[in-house]
């Protein structure tokens, strides 16, 4: 069994934490927020007290924070933790971020001896808990043969998308397109309900015929339609707004250097700007209150 410090413990990292610890390793944590330490502790976690702490004489570094900034920040910023990683190493950075962010912690890892892999996720808080996450790796073949039984303690799909930073530009396609099945599957219901329809009855309609996608069938943004969704309980929790509109600002950013036409990821950019205004906090299906007829 590995040593492992785990770094970042939001909706995301503390269960995928949690389900390293029951797969019988030993792991250290580290989080900004103390509240978010406290669930890893009483599921077995020791809890440090710096991210040097967390990673002294690991073998495996994971990391899971919001944005390029905070991976950036926390390996290469201040007090660098990459110094303080033991060489021979392997990082495995599962945040969605920058493709470029993502290289260039992998590049100063390799001067210092230390091996790096963008290992990003699909599957929500939901298959974070239950360990049924997809990994879409870039990096080395070999790295992540040696990240797999770590990755198969927290998921069931492991892709190799390709070098240093494909996984990332994966990820990047796969929420584009998630974010625009969202807002149209938000958008059709809405379109429904204001000519009399009843949700539920529209969306079995719906995912029964050729509109059918993710949104609808396992995410349904319409309250009442499903229970264990966000859309039950208000939209706490689950994968927030704000995280989606820096995931279509990535899709934007990698449009422009490939020179892609990105038109309806530039819609839904829009409309999760103008929904993030009021309502970033709550989890990305919330879109559908920009439709919603208010009572
Ligand atoms: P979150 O905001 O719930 O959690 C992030 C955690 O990182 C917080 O606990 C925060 O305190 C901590 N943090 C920030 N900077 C830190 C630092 N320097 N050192 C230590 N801890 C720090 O976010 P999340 O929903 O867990 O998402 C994490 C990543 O996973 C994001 O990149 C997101 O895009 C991606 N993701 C999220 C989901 C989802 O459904 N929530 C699904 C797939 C991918």
């Amino acid at each position: 069994m590995a040593n492992i410090a785990f770094i970042g413990l939001g909706n995301m990292g503390g269960p995928m934490a949690l389900n390293l610890i029951k797969a019988g390793h030993e792991v250290r944590v580290y989080d900004l927020a103390p509240a978010a330490l406290v669930a890893a502790k009483a599921g077995g976690a020791s809890v440090a007290e710096t991210p040097a702490a967390a990673v002294e004489g690991v073998e495996f570094v994971v990391s899971m924070l919001p944005a390029s900034q905070h991976v950036e920040g926390l390996y290469l910023g201040g007090n660098g933790l990459l110094g303080a990683i033991r060489p021979g190493s392997l990082v495995i950075d599962c945040s969605t971020i920058a493709p470029a962010a993502s290289r260039k912690v992998a590049q100063a890892a390799k001067a210092l001896g230390i091996s790096f892999i963008d290992a990003p996720v699909s599957g929500g808080t939901a298959g974070a808990a239950a360990g049924t996450l997809s990994f879409i790796v870039g990096g080395a073949a070999e790295l992540l043969e040696r990240a797999r039984p770590l990755l198969g303690a927290m998921g069931k799909n492991i892709f190799h998308a390709g070098d240093n930073g494909a996984g990332q530009v994966a990820k990047i396609c796969n929420n584009m397109l998630l974010a625009i099945h969202m807002a149209g599957s938000a958008e059709a219901l809405a379109l429904g309900v204001a000519n009399g329809l009843d949700p539920s009855v529209l969306s079995d309609i719906m995912v029964k015929s050729s509109g059918r996608n993710w949104s609808l069938e396992l995410y349904n943004p319409w309250p009442g339609v499903m229970d264990k969704v966000p859309a039950a309980h208000g939209y706490a929790g689950g994968f927030g707004s704000a995280l989606m509109l820096k995931d279509l600002g990535l899709a934007a950013e990698a449009s422009a250097a490939s020179g892609s036409a990105v038109p309806l990821g530039e819609l839904a950019r829009a409309l999760y700007q103008r929904h993030c205004q009021s309502e970033g906090a709550l989890d990305f299906s919330s879109i559908v209150n920009l439709y919603r007829k208010k009572d």
